[in-house]
């Protein structure tokens, strides 16, 4: 019998699957188990179409054997089989599998990626054999054939018998080595678990004989060994069944096994999409994040799956970065099984996919915040950050797809409130969105300059998280409305009659401002009174892009390049303190100096801000003290 040779292409990816150090090897049997299921797929819609080859679906099986002792794994199926010619040329070449389009040069690194993802189909069996048979007889063919090969040196094909249509792959398992183990893929224990890791939701009984320890019959304590036929794979998964199907306890108990999570998820999207892409998708919305959510470490991504078969554990472009807390799955049967990572990056139908899956994710939290306030609320505490990193994140090019699902804490009643929330309560004529930051919500309502806003009745949004004002301000707007941030910005909230005082104040007071300014120094831009203030005698505010929350956040960050708040100190024009300092400077023009200094280290103190020169403020303290005193 004549040996032949493998094509060029062939050969070399054989030779990768000998030679392969890959260490998930175990994937061959997924290989062969999805061709056994395409095989009977062919066959089957063979049928249905002709309706004359009397077959039943319930009559479809894969089986497999296994005989230890003559290290032999057989899997076997009853689909469409192949002819002599079928057999050289879909054994003997491979060039339909897009991954060795990929694997161009033989980059060890790249082989583990490509075998790992997506396998390489049938050939790698050579992972864990030395020699492979396929015994194959086509559907309405009297004849079957033999093929044969030990690798490399090439192939034979021969005629034999085999009574019924359909594939026997035979593979002559490796001996053990030290480095590796393939002792293992004869135990039945590796083959069930193999079967439901990767095959369980394959659409035919994948059976096989295992050998079970049973109670004798009639005894009580005695055992027998018996073997029994199987069925090891589950058949239908959760998510291609519909809806009204699977209880809430299917769904969670799917969800804590499979996504590791012992909290119930705060939502369960199970969707079925026809159309430009078809998939089903089943995504749960996780109500606590995981210990290593918010590090470089945390991987996001989605199960994929083509037809019933796992072909990627974690396909991160699924999901966009401010999802990225998403557990869950999509099954596809507009992706081929053998595409490889660098393909999919750029496969349209999973772009698609992509696409909708964000908008149904979208679509669903927002019907979260709406039906079950409590639980979005709860989620929205442990990735609320994520979300609000996704408005701000790439200079903003997402935030409007986010901006409907952050949340602020407010000054009313200290709940969590969206954006839309804030402006259908808005005050009547108020055309801002009014915001404060600060270390806690209870720091913030400390604040000077709340007081008098919250009194005049305006709702005020806490900033709590670095993240929050760096987030509006990449938002700019909501719906028209600006946000103000109440200590920076010019809040535009008094009467003609109180701007006219104001300005008369400031322009009689100007000299007065400037000395202090001149003995405060270049840390403010300039000293003026306000309006602002109710009960507090002093304030800092910024001017320009740069807010003293965001210099104290940039300040944080390890450069050379100090950012500054342009910081101006504000004094209370309606408190004593004001009428003092004009008073004393009308009597003595040096006499404002000192006072200046300590009206700014009391302003930088509410602040939270540290003091430059702690001693000089508490000398000069002292010295009022004990000049009062006398
Ligand atoms: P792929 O499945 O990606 O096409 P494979 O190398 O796994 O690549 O298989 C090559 C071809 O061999 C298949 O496309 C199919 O036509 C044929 N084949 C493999 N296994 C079987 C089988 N069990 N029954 C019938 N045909 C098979």
């Amino acid at each position: 019998m004549r040996t032949k040779q493998f094509k060029a292409e062939s050969k070399k990816l054989l030779d990768m699957m000998i030679n392969s150090i890959y260490t998930h090897k175990e994937i061959f049997l997924r290989e062969l188990i999805s061709n056994a299921s395409d095989a009977i797929d062919k066959l089957y819609y063979h049928s249905l179409s002709d309706g004359a080859s009397g077959l039943n679906r319930s009559d479809f099986k894969i089986r497999i054997s296994v005989d230890k002792d003559g290290r032999i794994l057989k899997i076997s199926d009853n689909g469409c089989g192949m002819t002599k010619d079928e057999l050289e040329s879909n054994l003997g070449t491979i060039a339909k599998s897009g991954s060795l389009e990929f694997k161009k040069d033989n980059d060890k690194k790249e082989d583990v990626d490509i075998i790992g993802q997506f396998g390489v189909g049938f050939y790698s069996a050579f992972m864990v054999s030395d020699a492979v048979t396929v015994e194959s007889r086509a559907y309405g063919q009297s004849e079957a054939y033999r093929w044969f090969s030990k690798g490399a040196d090439g192939y034979t094909v021969e005629p034999c018998e085999k009574e019924d249509c359909g594939t026997d792959i035979v593979l002559h398992i490796k001996e053990s080595t030290e480095d590796e183990d393939y002792d293992t893929f004869l135990e039945q224990y590796t083959i069930k678990h193999l079967v439901k890791k990767y095959s369980d939701y394959i659409r035919y009984p994948i059976i096989m004989d295992c050998e079970t320890r049973k109670l004798k019959e009639g005894s009580e304590d005695e055992y027998e060994t018996v073997t029994e036929t199987q069925t090891l794979n589950s058949m239908v998964p959760i998510w291609k069944k519909n809806k009204n199907e699977v209880t809430e306890d299917e769904y969670i108990s799917f969800y804590r096994e499979k996504y590791m999570d012992y909290e119930k998820p705060a939502r369960v999207i199970h969707t079925k999409v026809e159309g430009q892409a078809t998939y089903s998708a089943l995504i749960y919305i996780p109500k606590q994040a995981p210990f290593d959510y918010y590090t470089r470490e945390y991987e996001k991504g989605l199960q994929l799956y083509s037809s019933g078969v796992m072909i990627m554990e974690k396909c991160p472009d699924l999901l966009p970065d401010y999802f990225s807390f998403a557990k869950g799955l999509v099954d596809s049967e507009d992706l081929s099984l053998n595409i490889s990572r660098e393909m999919l990056q750029h496969d349209r139908q999973l772009k698609i996919i992509a696409k909708s899956l964000e908008k149904k994710i979208k679509s669903e939290l927002l019907k979260l915040m709406t039906e079950d306030r409590e639980t979005y609320e709860e989620f929205y505490r442990a990735f609320g950050m994520q979300l609000k990193f996704g408005v701000y994140d790439r200079y903003g090019v997402d935030k409007d797809k986010v901006k409907d699902l952050i949340m602020f804490v407010s000054s009313n009643e200290k709940k969590l409130v969206t954006i839309p929330e804030y402006i259908s309560r808005m005050k009547e004529g108020q055309d801002k969105i009014f915001y404060a930051c600060g270390e806690t919500a209870d720091k913030i309502e400390m604040l000077p300059q709340t007081e008098l806003v919250r009194d005049k009745g305006y709702e005020i949004l806490y900033f709590t998280e670095n993240v929050d004002e760096f987030a509006v301000q990449t938002m700019g707007e909501y719906d028209g409305k600006h946000f103000v941030n109440i200590c920076a910005d010019d809040l535009d909230l008094d009467t003609e009659e109180e701007k006219e005082q104001l300005k008369e104040k400031n322009d009689s007071g100007k000299d007065m401002l400037a000395k202090m300014k001149e003995a405060i120094g270049d840390s403010v831009q300039s000293v003026r009174f306000t309006n602002k203030l109710k009960n507090h005698p002093v304030c800092l505010t910024s001017e320009g892009a740069v807010s003293v929350e965001m210099e104290k956040v940039l300040d944080s960050i390890p450069t050379q390049n100090k950012v500054k708040a342009k910081i101006v100190l504000e004094i209370n024009a309606n408190h004593p303190i004001a009428d003092k300092l004009l008073s004393m400077y009308a009597s003595d023009e040096n006499s404002v100096g000192d006072y200046a200094k300590i009206l700014y280290a009391q302003a930088r103190l509410i602040e939270g801000m540290p003091l430059d020169n702690p001693t000089e403020i508490s000398n000069l303290v002292c010295d009022l003290m004990v000049g009062s005193a006398h």
